[in-house]
């Protein structure tokens, strides 16, 4: 069978492994990876809510599921695509501390409530770090890039805009008056123009997110680490920082408010002046009830979609395009 897949973010790059590794012919569409919410996420995959001190709902089941996903795309590629180590909470003082503890003893929390340690870097304002069992960093922009190559390479890949979908009286697709295909996927992320004319319309609560790329003078950090902002090392010097969650005026550029939002917490992790190399947005495709959405067309029955990641694309993508397929494929 031939599928069409619209979209190269986290969930289209997802659902295109899924359907290769099931003897499928891919045609994946794409208009640009930088255009895409997930060419600026930090590729963080943490089961937990560290501000809310929550659980990602079916946290274990997405862990298990992405790590053979992940692990089999790494050996198709022969490429690493996760940062050394996992994320560490910094907490500042006592009663930071005692909370984290008392978390471990929730049966839900425990696998991933990791016991609180002397903080590993001295030039950070802090009391104890402790890790988050399972949590890992994807190189979010590697994944897409080499999974984009292999798939332009052994399938077929468009770099351009689908601006027309006719559904033919066989039940096949015919995209941008050109191109058919067996069956179509749609991954389009916020919006999700084509999504919301064929199935209605998404309850999404999309949230504008920015970061800074920083550097300063003294010792690398080496863990991912969480306060009230994340701080990533890039293994080059820089550091990613952030991002801030804006609900209101989701398009436009970078701002000031946000890198200033940005700087001020991380004043509060050491004294020292950083400086800001680079500053970048983004639109996370968020729902309302913050529960991503999947679903086969009542009527036309090979065209699904996956859409509403949230802040979680390169956790969940691997099991839920997983789940969207399961009901397509054999
Ligand atoms: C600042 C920020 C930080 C984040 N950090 C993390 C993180 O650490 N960990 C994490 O898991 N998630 C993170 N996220 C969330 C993550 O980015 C999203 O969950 C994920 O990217 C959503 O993927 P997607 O494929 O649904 O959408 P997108 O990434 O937006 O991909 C959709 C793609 O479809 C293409 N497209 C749409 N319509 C068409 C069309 N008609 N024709 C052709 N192409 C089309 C777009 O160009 C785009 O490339 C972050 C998001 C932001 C904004």
């Amino acid at each position: 069978m031939t599928i069409g897949i619209i979209g190269q973010g986290l969930a289209g790059t997802a659902l295109a492994w899924q359907t290769h590794w099931a003897g499928h012919e891919v045609r994946l569409f794409d208009r640009g990876l930088h255009l895409s919410a997930s060419w600026v996420a930090a590729g963080l995959i943490n089961p937990l809510v560290l501000k809310r001190k929550r659980l990602v709902q079916g946290a274990a089941d997405h862990l298990a599921c992405m790590q053979d996903f992940y692990a089999l795309v790494e050996k198709t590629l022969g490429l690493e695509l996760f940062y050394p180590g996992s994320i560490h909470e910094v907490l500042p003082d006592i009663t930071a501390e005692k909370t984290w503890d008392e978390l471990a003893l929730s049966p839900s929390f425990d696998a991933f409530i990791g016991p609180a340690k002397p903080l590993h870097h001295s030039q950070l304002v802090g009391h104890k770090q402790a890790e988050v069992r399972g949590s890992a960093r994807l190189r979010v922009t590697r994944y897409l890039t080499e999974s984009r190559a292999f798939f332009s390479q052994h399938h077929h890949l468009e770099a351009l805009n689908v601006e027309s979908i006719e559904v033919l009286k066989n039940g096949q697709f015919e995209l941008n008056t050109s191109c058919t295909v067996d069956a179509l996927l749609l991954a389009e992320g916020y919006p999700g123009k084509w999504t919301q004319a064929f199935f209605g319309p998404l309850p999404f609560a999309a949230t504008r997110g920015e970061g800074l790329r920083i550097a300063w003078e003294g010792a690398p950090i080496v863990d991912a680490l969480h306060k009230n902002v994340f701080l990533l090392p890039e293994g080059d010097g820089s550091y990613q920082a952030g991002s801030t969650y804006a609900w209101d005026a989701l398009e436009g550029p970078v701002t000031a408010e946000a890198r200033e939002d940005i700087l001020q917490k991380l004043r509060t992790w050491f004294d020292q002046p950083v400086e800001v190399l680079d500053q970048w947005k983004g639109i996370r495709p968020t729902m309302q009830d913050r529960q991503a959405r999947w679903a086969w067309h009542p009527q036309h029955h090979r065209m699904g979609f996956l859409n509403g990641l949230g802040s979680r694309g390169a956790l969940t993508s691997p099991l839920l395009s997983q789940k969207l397929l399961a009901d397509l494929m054999p």
